[in-house]
């Protein structure tokens, strides 16, 4: 089961949710059923989809079982964001995905532990949360 960690916004009360692990979704993937890594690389902003579409087509592919949603950050605008990391492998080759950053584009980097980020609020364009107490579970 995952778990998020919810951040609110300190102007307009717009909530933004950081989710890690895997919830029951998920487990569609242990099938070679990657239809919906295209899905999740359209609205997430893949930068190397057409790679990802191309893999697929190899043979034997599968993924790796370490596979999560986690924290990324942008290394040039420092904004955290919520991807799905993965790692296809068919035969020797393998397939990660590389998110771009949608506030400036940059590449992302998975988020290290007690590295420093900021949130942008999509809604008003505030930096300025502070953390829901609150701790969700999601599947
Ligand atoms: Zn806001
Ligand atoms: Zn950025």
């Amino acid at each position: 089961m995952g778990y998020g960690v919810g951040y609110v916004c300190k102007k307009c009360k717009n909530e933004k949710y950081i989710l890690y692990e895997i919830g029951f979704l998920d487990s569609s993937y242990e099938d070679n059923n990657f239809k919906n890594l295209i899905e999740v690389g359209e609205t997430e902003e893949l930068q190397n989809i057409d790679q990802l579409l191309k893999f697929i087509e190899l043979e034997n592919v599968h993924i790796k079982h370490n596979y999560k949603h986690d924290a990324y950050i942008c290394p040039k605008c420092k904004n955290i964001h919520n991807k799905f990391r993965y790692t296809l492998i068919s035969n020797n080759k393998r397939f990660i995905p590389k998110y771009k950053c949608n506030y400036c584009g940059s590449k992302l980097k998975i988020k290290k532990k007690n590295e420093d980020f900021i949130i942008t609020c999509d809604e008003c364009g505030s930096n300025k949360f502070e953390k829901n107490t609150q701790f969700i579970r999601w599947d």
